[in-house]
């Protein structure tokens, strides 16, 4: 027998319009690409929303069709978010740091018949535009009097383009598992691969992070997403805020720890979010100020995902704002939240050195996402924290095929998806990462966790990053390799960092050698680039 309730779908424009009656007062703010911080509303924001749609039915857009944005995390952005997928057309964002074949290979995947770009990326597009034989229109994010001088064909002004155009739109009743957005994997390995997220996907994704066991998004809150809206959507926050009403803070095109620290500040952000290395650009900002004990301003969490946060950077944080450090982890294919690190209420007692070394796992998942460790038959492995393999998950906003290959089948036939991460999982769920399946390193037939040992390199206080690849060794199979990239004036050896390690991991993990690099490659999400680093060292010997 049926339950008898209403069978209202899943959609964003029901988010919207939830948002144009309860908090159309819910403030955006942006540090503006044009320069300045711009202040608007969800309300006026929806408005605009309206002309972007009415003024996309003008150019003669179809449902389906997709719409790729280059572009900040910016009020404009934010309208593209609702008018473009409530339309029933397909919101791809791409990210502009990818190389330019990267780019040009999402774009004539996806199809896109309008990319709309801000100034920062008019130049760069400019040399690709021709090998996008699909745009039909390419509408800088801008205003008229911003507008550049551009070779781009079929150019368009953003505020030209919706001025004329009504404020209401019909936004029409989709059926909730319309597709809404995609976007891309940065493609570490092959050609990037499109997850293509749902309307339902989406706003069951946005009702899990607001939980307060998750990221606890609410109306009292002031949230900045500096993770860019050109990846996994800003970890669904833009999508979070606007269903809860919470202040949206956007950082813009502006990626410096010197903006991060004012839009905290004169904002009063209380959530934000970032990878690791957004982080350390802040702490650096921090550092030059005269005014060291910030525990006053209103931050409370800090979110850190992408990447494996280390003690001695939850700790730095922590101790610099008085605020919460959330690590979180997940995956484009999981849209992206696939754990929270939050405490438990037996872990009140915890003294606060045994609660860092919990908040370095990754955390647990939310209701909804299911996960668990297998080894490499498929057999599933114990939950006890010590037994490692890989790292299945599956859920209402975890992929089940990516867009446009259906031949690639990526669940297994429990329809979990195997996400390529090696972890734990403990007792109480708390899954830690132990490394990316191609990153590990096998020596003599175990393995060394290169997270494990690049948290800890980074507690030196002369390391500001630190990473660990496997070189061919003829005994072992693989063996460390650490590369260090100092403090800006700092100049450890090599004595001082092996001291530092020892003690603190087993004894067969010590690096065989220790390098000082000048610069760490990173990819398009702010990872470091081990694929460019494997390269880099591939004639690497050890000395015998
Ligand atoms: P891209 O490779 O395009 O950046 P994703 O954003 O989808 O793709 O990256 C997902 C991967 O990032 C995960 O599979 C995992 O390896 C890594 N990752 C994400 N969060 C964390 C974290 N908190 N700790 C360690 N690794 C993480």
């Amino acid at each position: 027998m049926l339950g008898l309730m209403q069978d209202r779908p899943l959609l964003i424009s029901t988010m919207m319009e939830h948002a144009a009656h309860y908090h159309p007062d819910g403030e955006v703010i942006t540090k503006a690409v044009e320069g300045g911080i711009h202040r608007t509303t969800y309300g006026e924001i929806i408005q605009r929303s309206g002309k972007l749609a009415n003024a996309l039915s003008r150019l003669n857009i179809k449902q389906g069709d997709c719409v790729s944005t280059l572009a900040w995390n910016t009020y404009r952005h934010m309208e593209l978010y609702l008018a473009v997928p409530c339309m029933g057309s397909i919101l791809n964002t791409v990210n502009p740091r990818l190389f330019p074949e990267q780019i040009t290979y999402i774009l004539n995947h996806s199809e896109a018949k309008f990319l709309f770009l801000d100034l920062s990326f008019v130049s760069s597009i400019e040399k690709l535009a021709d090998s996008f034989p699909h745009v039909e229109h390419f509408i800088i994010m801008t205003d008229r009097a911003h507008m550049p001088e551009t070779s781009l064909p079929n150019v368009l002004c953003y505020e030209d383009l919706i001025a004329p155009e009504n404020d209401q739109y019909d936004w029409p009743e989709l059926d909730e598992n319309t597709a809404a957005g995609l976007c891309y994997t940065s493609g570490t390995t092959g050609d990037p691969k499109g997850a293509l997220y749902s309307h339902r996907s989406t706003v069951l994704h946005s009702y899990s992070t607001c939980t307060k066991d998750s990221l606890g998004i609410s109306n009292a809150d002031t949230v900045m997403p500096i993770v860019p809206m050109f990846h996994v959507n800003a970890w669904g926050i833009p999508y979070a805020a606007l269903m809860t009403g919470s202040k949206l803070v956007l950082p813009g095109a502006d990626m410096t720890g010197e903006n991060f620290f004012n839009l905290i500040k004169d904002e009063g952000c209380t959530i934000a979010l970032g990878v690791p290395t957004i982080w350390l650009a802040l702490l650096q900002h921090v550092a030059t100020l005269e005014e060291q004990d910030l525990s006053g301003l209103p931050i409370e969490s800090f979110i850190i995902g992408g990447s494996a946060a280390a003690p001695s950077l939850i700790e730095k944080i922590e101790e610099t704002f008085g605020a919460n450090v959330l690590h979180a982890w997940g995956m484009t294919e999981s849209s992206p939240l696939g754990s929270v690190n939050r405490l438990m209420a037996k872990h009140a007692h915890l003294s606060e050195a045994e609660k860092l070394v919990l908040k370095t796992k990754q955390g647990r998942p939310p209701f909804g996402v299911e996960m668990k460790i297998v080894d490499d038959d498929g057999h599933e492995l114990a939950r006890d924290g010590v037994a490692f393999g890989r790292l299945l998950i599956r859920g209402p906003w975890v992929a089940k095929a990516y867009f446009k290959q259906p031949e690639l089948k990526i669940l297994d036939e429990n329809g979990y998806f195997d996400t390529g991460d090696v972890s734990t999982l403990d007792a109480d769920g708390y899954m830690t990462i132990v490394d990316r399946s191609k990153d590990v390193i096998k020596s003599g037939g175990e393995w060394i966790s290169s997270i494990d040992l690049e948290n800890v390199a980074l507690g030196h206080d002369q390391v500001a990053e630190a990473a660990v690849i496997g070189i061919a060794h003829p005994k072992w199979q693989e063996r460390p390799l650490l590369l260090i990239l100092p403090i800006a004036g700092e100049t450890p050896t090599k004595e001082s960092i092996l001291d530092y390690l020892e003690g603190k991991i087993a004894k067969w993990w010590t690096p065989d050698d220790v390098v000082f690099i000048s610069e760490m490659p990173h990819t398009a999400t702010g990872k470091i680039q081990k694929r460019d680093l494997r390269e880099m060292f591939k004639d690497f010997k050890f000395k015998e």
